[in-house]
């Protein structure tokens, strides 16, 4: 059995000029609002300043959290901000057999198996009480049930099998937050790929299209830290290269929650991109005044770069 951490090899500490490609993928659940924004700025700028190709990908392949009409309209406020992508955008429901070729090759390596439990049964067995005396139900810790067989019952889910404990570690070094270890058994054990309604987890889909545009950078909100060493283990195991990644401070609202449609999020206003921008630099720790929009970008260039070498001199 292949295992974490073994012969994969780590990207260098400093993205090089010109071979930089990054990204900013959103869902179509709702327009961009002001947190969507700061991460579209984040990667735009991190791209500018390693002389990089910046794309844009519509998550879209949750088809019952996607909104009809929102991916053109995050489409058309990147433009009104200025923030264009350097190829067309790419939707990611149009090259599912990503997804399905990559889940084949788990299969091949022996690494993926089918799963009858329902949600039901693995919530149940899994409700701990965290350090806070809070009751944990958000990260379903997968207990293994169907690891040995399905006994059985029917197959739902398919999920990646994932090392013991003792050798399930991952490390990676995030350009923002520092040096991030997760032990992926202890966190969320064998997770799932494939979902019993049929539709791709979104850990699969992002590593299989990272690598299928030959990103090198993933410049995205902190609250998807969690999700990286998952990430990581999927490049591990089938291959791919390596990415360097960047996690940025979400934006919360008033009661700590990040910024979403669900929490409250409004669209920006788009007649006022300079006023928006200079709100999301502000919360990158950049202070930006400019008069326009050449004026922004003009100053926010140079300030990322000075930005971002506070953070670690290798950046
Ligand atoms: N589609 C994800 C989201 O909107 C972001 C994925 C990523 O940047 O890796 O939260």
């Amino acid at each position: 059995m292949s295992q974490a951490n073994l012969d994969f090899p780590e990207p260098s500490a400093t993205p090089a000029r010109g071979t930089y490609r990054g990204r900013f993928a959103p869902s179509p659940t709702g327009p961009l609002h002001i947190g969507s924004l700061v991460t579209a700025l984040a990667s735009w700028l991190d791209a500018r300043v390693h002389g990089g190709t910046w794309l844009v990908r519509i998550e879209d392949i949750d088809f019952q959290r996607n909104v009809p009409g929102a991916d053109r309209d995050i489409l058309a406020a990147l433009e009104a901000f200025g923030l264009a992508p350097d190829e067309a955008p790419q939707w990611q429901s149009a090259h599912l057999h990503r997804f399905e070729t990559a889940l084949a090759q788990l299969q091949a390596i022996d690494q993926l198996y089918p799963c009858g439990c329902t949600r039901r049964e693995i919530a149940d067995s899994v409700t701990t009480i965290d350090a806070n005396g809070r009751l944990r139900h958000q990260t379903l810790i997968y207990p293994g049930t169907c690891r040995n067989g399905l006994n059985g019952r029917p197959p739902r889910a398919w999920r990646v099998r994932v090392p013991e404990a003792d050798t399930a570690t991952i490390c990676f070094e995030d350009r923002w937050q520092g040096t991030q270890c997760q032990n992926i058994a202890e966190a969320v054990g064998d997770f799932v790929l494939k979902r019993a309604d049929g539709m791709w987890a979104y850990q699969i889909a992002v590593v299989a299209d990272d690598a299928a545009q030959g990103i090198t950078d993933v410049v995205r909100g902190a609250d998807l830290l969690d999700s990286t060493p998952r990430q990581i283990y999927l490049q591990q195991l089938l291959g791919l290269p390596p990415v360097r990644y960047m996690h940025v401070p979400v934006v919360v609202n008033a009661d700590g929650e990040k910024l979403s449609k669900q929490t409250g999020a409004r669209a920006i206003n788009r007649s006022q991109p300079l006023a928006a921008l200079t709100e999301a630099a502000r919360h990158l720790g950049l202070e930006i005044r400019a008069e326009d929009l050449e004026g922004f970008y003009r100053d926010a260039v140079p300030a990322w770069a000075n930005r971002i070498a506070q953070l670690s001199p290798a950046t």
